[in-house]
């Protein structure tokens, strides 16, 4: 699923410059749904020029009076607030406000709300939304610009997004399919593997149980596939035939 049910709302935005900038992070992030309620300056070239490309976005925003109209067919309203206290609605993490308001186009438009750059939104507008998310900020500089605003909440929803575009098709059109991962039980026994033959070349010391425990980890760092887990028993065994070609005790 993609992001077109995400709408983003600018609530009496004073600067042209930052709807522009709210316009290109939207395209960044793969939203063009924009709408603006109350901006005092609307269409302007300084919101075009920061748009930096971007016009379709600017090109296709719309125009309210009020915040209730730019979101009366939205299913779910996420107000974005700078305030740490959002007395009586949930307070969000940008990452789960991302998460739910993904979850929830499913069913109809969703929006996320941003307000005013002096004075946010006000009590009645943060009414409106079912939730209200926060970026956390350093406490003794706390004050974020709009847009900034913005574009980190984008980013969140385009992360969340983005699993189901890596689960798309090759791009390659083949259709090829990814070669399958190994098992827990397969890197187990790869492990145990391991164990056994270090064991007979003398490597394992006195720190054995550390020492292996350090290898599962660089092991089980990156998915291994399959493949590459036969690869390396396939070393192991060869090790241990050479080893059992050779005088003494090694191979037993
Ligand atoms: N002094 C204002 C700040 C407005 S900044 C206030 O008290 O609310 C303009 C808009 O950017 C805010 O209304 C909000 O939508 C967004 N914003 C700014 N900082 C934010 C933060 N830390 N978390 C979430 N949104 C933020």
């Amino acid at each position: 699923m993609n992001l077109s049910g995400v709408r983003i709302v600018l609530v009496g935005t004073t600067h042209p410059g930052n709807i522009g900038a709210t316009a290109r992070a939207m395209a960044n992030m793969g939203l063009g749904d924009l709408r603006l309620v109350e901006p005092r300056v609307f269409p302007s070239p300084e919101a075009t020029a920061r748009a930096a490309g971007a016009d379709a976005v600017l090109e296709n925003a719309r125009v309210y009076k009020e915040l209730h109209e730019a979101v009366a067919d939205c299913t779910y309203v996420v107000g974005a607030t700078a305030r740490r206290r959002s007395i009586g609605w949930p307070l969000l993490e940008p990452q789960a406000a991302a998460a739910a308001l993904f979850e929830m186009q499913a069913g109809g438009p969703v929006a996320l709300v941003f307000g005013r750059e002096a004075s946010g939104l006000a009590n009645q507008e943060l009414d409106h939304c079912q939730a209200h998310v926060r970026i956390p900020v350093c406490a003794d500089f706390s004050s974020l610009n709009l847009a900034t605003a913005v574009a980190i909440l984008v980013y969140e929803l385009h992360k969340t997004a983005r699993p189901e575009q890596a689960l798309a098709p090759a791009a390659d059109g083949n259709g090829a399919e990814e070669p399958p991962l190994a098992t827990v039980a397969e890197i187990d026994r790869f492990m145990v593997h391991l164990g056994e033959v270090l064991e007979k070349t003398g490597f394992l010391g006195s720190a054995r149980t550390r020492l292996l425990r350090k290898l599962r980890r660089l092991f089980t760092r990156t998915p291994l596939q399959q493949e590459e887990v036969n690869i390396l028993r396939g070393i192991l065994t060869s090790v241990e035939q050479y080893g059992a070609k050779r005088k003494g005790n090694f191979g037993e």
